[in-house]
């Protein structure tokens, strides 16, 4: 048995996700906050939860259950949100895109076999599978093999992220020094 994907990847690409919309004039705290929930988010589908998970992969990676949790769970994020100044369009739309981002990932890994993702409507699998990704074992867990999985994603999506932070900071001085103009 294999698992498509590790919570390495889908981690950074939470992270990276978060980084982009996580207003800049949030405090340090609610900035953690904000980014440890895009991490969850990113991971939603793999929650080890009885029924959902690995338990019930067609379930939890459903593309129409994946769209309708996500309005609900975006309806309330936005009601309890818009109680707190930390209301942002931003933080809702990039929550969507993080749980969905965790769908089309996953479709990287299966291989030939692809990711069904129509439950209930189809058997149809959708594969998208990039050369350098391989899926990680589940017996044994600790392997040559599985460290070489971990290792190619957090290298992966370490770039990605890496290039996020990257160019955040740059829009954020280039911002800063129009700003800094304009005020002269
Ligand atoms: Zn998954």
């Amino acid at each position: 048995m294999s698992t498509p994907m590790t919570p390495v990847g889908h981690s950074l690409m939470g992270l990276a996700i978060g980084w982009v919309v996580v207003p800049a004039e949030f405090s340090q705290r609610a900035k953690i906050v904000t980014l440890a929930a895009f991490v969850a988010l990113a991971n939603a589908p793999d929650w080890p939860l009885p029924g959902w998970g690995h338990d019930r992969y067609d379930v939890s990676h459903s593309i129409f259950l994946t769209l309708g949790m996500i309005a609900v769970v975006a309806a309330i994020a936005t009601a309890a949100l818009r109680r707190t100044r930390y209301f942002a369009w931003r933080l809702i739309v990039g929550g969507a895109i993080a749980w969905l981002s965790h769908l089309l990932l996953d479709t990287l890994y299966f291989g030939r076999r692809g990711l069904a993702m129509f439950w209930p409507v189809s058997e149809a699998r959708v594969s998208l599978p990039l050369p350098w990704f391989t899926v990680m074992q589940l017996k044994p867990l600790v392997s040559a093999h599985n460290a070489r999985v971990f290792a190619i994603e957090a290298a992966f999506y370490g770039a990605i992220l890496a290039l996020v932070v990257i160019a955040r900071w740059l829009w954020t001085r280039s911002a800063r020094a129009t700003s800094c103009e304009s005020a002269d």
